[in-house]
């Protein structure tokens, strides 16, 4: 297993997030991976929740804190 699985940046080139190394992701806690829920439907057609893992969404996968907003 890669035990380093965070990418160096997110898409942007010059993200201000990407820069600091000082502010990790809340939602992944820095590992650039989380694990939410997600609903099924089964075989009988009942909801069920399926936990997956999955790139973290909040900073694309980097561990570091991105906010939609820019820095400043
Ligand atoms: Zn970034
Ligand atoms: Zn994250």
């Amino acid at each position: 297993m890669d035990t380093t699985p965070t990418r160096e940046c997110c898409a942007l080139t010059d993200c201000p997030w990407c820069g600091r190394a000082d502010l990790v992701c809340r939602f992944c806690a820095g590992t650039g991976r989380w694990s939410p829920e997600r609903p099924v439907t089964d075989s009988d057609g009942m909801i069920v929740w399926e936990r997956i893992t999955e790139e973290c969404r909040m900073c694309v996968g980097t561990g570091k804190e991105h906010r939609h907003t820019p820095l400043g």
